[in-house]
């Protein structure tokens, strides 16, 4: 019988994830499994959560990762912080946003939202004229618009929310291991990543953090968090304190990939990382610009991970792409919604940024574009 698995070629994951991952990482997933309850496990969890505090920094206790890729922590913000009614503000200028107010929405959420100009970030002084005189439960925005390319003013946003009175929630799922993320500083209170972009560990977990305020909030709940399986009231049991109470099966090897790639990402250093990725990010601009192709977002607002490309006139976008992926062995990423047709999105999440991987690209994009 053949061995669909067996057929698998390495791919140069340069796409908006997931990102090329970490020998140590796939290392981690082939670790024996054991059980979830295994006094060796929690100390294993005891260590992804202090490292994942680390990396978003926070002193946050309520830290740990969700099972399920970046939208179950997004969903599990939502679920877990919204009743019926509640008024949410989402700031929106890419798909993610646009998922966020889908999200609220479908829990009963009131949703108000500002769009800005995809390709363009979060205007200040929008939000500031949007929050006047009004009273948000919460409010939203995406840090690293991965449609988009564009790196939203979190910290300078989260001043204006702090003052609202509104909790503040933050969408880190690209972001995180690429540039700096600060979850105590911006006063965020509600925070979640993935895995497969800047962690460069496979899709299948969600990083999330809850402030004091927002644990208080789901505490207060007058009803009861309408989803069973993302119930922070239940699975904290599983993360905290003495008891270890079962809720569902943690995904153990996950668990073990995840660990893996927070080492690695803490023992290069973080700013040591962040820097790789914008000196990738500055080698794939300087090169593209050889090439005749221009970026898509202003330079102020580009991020480093995820670079929009405007697609040169009369070049074939799919075309372009199913060769990088057949001929060259590099995936790259489609522009979404409106941007459809109109950009291309290379990553340079993780382990993929770095200056092998961005001259490889050049070199076959130079002679895909010929
Ligand atoms: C990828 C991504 C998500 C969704 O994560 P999934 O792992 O695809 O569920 C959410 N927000 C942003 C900004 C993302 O880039």
């Amino acid at each position: 019988m053949s061995n669909l698995l067996d057929g698998i070629k390495p791919t140069l994951l340069m796409g908006p994830g997931p990102s090329c991952v970490y020998d140590e990482v796939y290392a981690a997933l082939g670790k024996p499994t054991i059980g979830h309850l295994d006094p060796y496990f929690i100390k294993i969890m005891d260590a992804v959560k202090e490292d994942l505090m680390a990396a978003i920094g926070t002193g946050n206790h309520l830290t740990m990762p969700m099972s399920g890729t970046g939208s179950s922590g997004m969903e599990t913000c939502f679920v877990n912080l919204v009743e019926p009614g509640d008024k949410v503000l989402i700031l929106t200028n890419g798909v993610f946003g646009k998922r966020m107010e889908d999200v609220a929405g479908r829990l009963g959420a009131e949703v108000d939202s500002v769009h800005f100009e995809w390709g363009t970030p979060v205007l200040l002084e929008e939000v500031e004229k949007k929050l006047k005189g009004k009273s948000y439960a919460i409010v939203a925005v995406v840090h690293a618009e991965t449609s988009t390319g564009v790196r939203n003013p979190v910290a300078e946003v989260g001043r204006l929310v702090r003052s609202s009175g509104a909790l503040y929630l933050v969408d880190c799922v690209t972001s995180l291991g690429g540039i700096p993320v600060r979850m105590d500083e911006w006063g965020a209170d509600a925070l979640y990543s993935g895995t497969q972009k800047c962690l460069s560990c496979p899709p299948g977990l969600a990083p999330l953090s809850f402030s004091d305020r927002a644990v208080n909030r789901v505490k207060a709940r007058k009803s009861k968090v309408p989803n069973w399986y993302l119930d922070l009231t239940m699975i904290m049991h599983y993360w905290e304190g003495n008891t270890r109470a079962y809720h569902h099966t943690a995904p153990i090897n996950m668990i073990y990939a995840l660990y893996a790639a927070l080492r690695h990402f803490l023992e290069e250093g973080q700013d040591k990382a962040h820097a790789r990725h914008q000196d990738a990010h500055e080698r794939l601009v300087a090169g593209l610009e050889k090439l005749g192709i221009s970026m898509y977002v202003d330079k102020a607002s580009r991020l480093p991970m995820l670079n929009a490309v405007t697609i040169p006139q009369g070049v074939d976008d799919a075309g372009v792409r199913s060769r990088l992926l057949k001929e060259y062995g590099i995936e790259i990423g489609n522009g979404l919604g409106t941007l459809a047709g109109k950009i291309w999105r290379i990553g340079l999440m993780g382990h993929t940024a770095r200056p092998e991987n961005v001259d490889r690209l050049l070199a076959a994009l130079a002679s895909c574009i010929k």
